[in-house]
């Protein structure tokens, strides 16, 4: 749809694979008139075998509060949970990763669930050739993920990164978009759309399992499992004061540094997050605290910035968070040594255990 380009299989294609594809081509065209391009399809539908009986449910899970709210409140039906390397943290970010999935492993061990892992360099081949990744492909690759694995899997539940109120239309993952993407043997399920972020904290504190091994943080290149300053490691910090629950989540510093959170960059997460939800923070805050808290006045800071001051964020942000964290990151990789990433030119996701 980039491109513009028809699609021709030599092969018959599953029926409801098909007319759900259509769908997200209507809806994709009608969401972004102006970037993408209709695109006939010239196949035959057919009705595949029966999938092998038994198969279990997934959910994608990075161990943030998106995943296990979907994790937890599905718990008896949820068999296995799915992570995926080279989506947030990147293939070459080797480290990160290393922690990333030990903590997975251990979560999904103690919640009595399988642990999926898989490896992509989608993300590489989007950077180059794809549409822009959150707004028009995030889903759709979650569900080539969810797809892959039909053969052990017959409903895959995606976590909603917004809640019913929030929903931002149009973006890549998205209620109305990915159960479009789901076969006749495999349903894609866009979970968590019920409850906000602040409900989704209350709701997970009480597992101990979500409190060991929360992990929120956008800040990769820094090399700990969550920075405690970026702007989602603050917000999900806020989000625990407000349900009261910061001394129960043992991977989050217990203290809410003000000052970073005076120089948030709401921009920080793209389509999350954003002046809307430090409005709500700042209205439950005052509610609960009074509006003469420190954290209430840096919260007002936050939401009534001057022009010039946002500017001086953003700038603090590129050349502090992401320049600086960079050169470190080039710098604990050279002395690594580690052996450098093949990207190809192709697709390649695999399931890695
Ligand atoms: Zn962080």
């Amino acid at each position: 749809m980039t491109k513009g380009h028809h699609l021709e299989f030599d092969t018959a294609v599953d029926a409801v694979a098909l007319g759900g594809s259509a769908a997200a081509h209507d809806l994709l065209l009608r969401w972004y008139p102006e970037e993408l391009h209709f695109s006939e399809n010239s196949t035959e539908s057919t009705d595949p075998p029966a999938p092998p009986p038994g198969r279990g449910v997934g959910c994608f899970f990075s161990g943030g509060v998106d995943s296990f709210y979907t994790a937890l409140k599905h718990i008896d039906e949820i068999t296995h949970l799915i992570i995926i390397h080279g989506l947030d943290v990147s293939l070459s970010n080797g480290s990160m990763w290393d922690e990333l999935v030990d903590r997975a492993r251990t979560a999904a061990e103690l919640l009595g669930k399988d642990l999926i892992e898989v490896r992509s360099n989608v993300r590489y081949l989007h950077a180059k050739h794809g549409p822009h990744w959150q707004r028009q492909a995030h889903g759709a690759f979650l569900a080539h993920v969810a797809l892959l694995l039909s053969p052990h899997l017959r409903r895959v539940y995606v976590p909603a990164s917004d809640d019913d109120a929030h929903v931002i239309e149009p973006l890549g993952t998205h209620p109305d978009l990915d159960p479009l993407w789901s076969s006749r043997d495999l349903e894609i399920v866009h979970d968590g759309v019920d409850a906000d972020r602040v409900t989704k904290l209350a709701y997970i504190q009480h597992s101990a399992v979500a409190m060991a091994h929360l992990r929120v943080c956008w800040s990769n290149l820094a090399g700990m499992y969550n920075c405690g300053t970026c702007e989602k490691c603050l917000r999900t910090m806020i989000g625990l004061h407000l349900v009261g629950a910061t001394n129960r989540c043992t991977t989050l510093p217990k203290t809410i540094s003000i000052d970073a959170v005076r120089w948030i960059y709401l921009d920080a997460a793209g389509d999350e997050g954003g002046l809307a939800a430090y409005i709500d923070f700042l209205g439950q805050v005052i509610t609960l605290e009074g509006p003469r808290t420190d954290l209430a006045v840096a919260l007002q800071d936050v939401v009534s910035r001057s022009r010039s001051r946002q500017l001086g964020v953003t700038m603090r942000f590129y050349v502090v968070d992401v320049g600086l964290q960079l050169v470190r990151y080039r710098l604990r990789q050279a002395l690594r040594h580690r052996t450098p990433q093949v990207h190809e030119e192709r697709a390649v996701t695999e399931q890695a255990a």
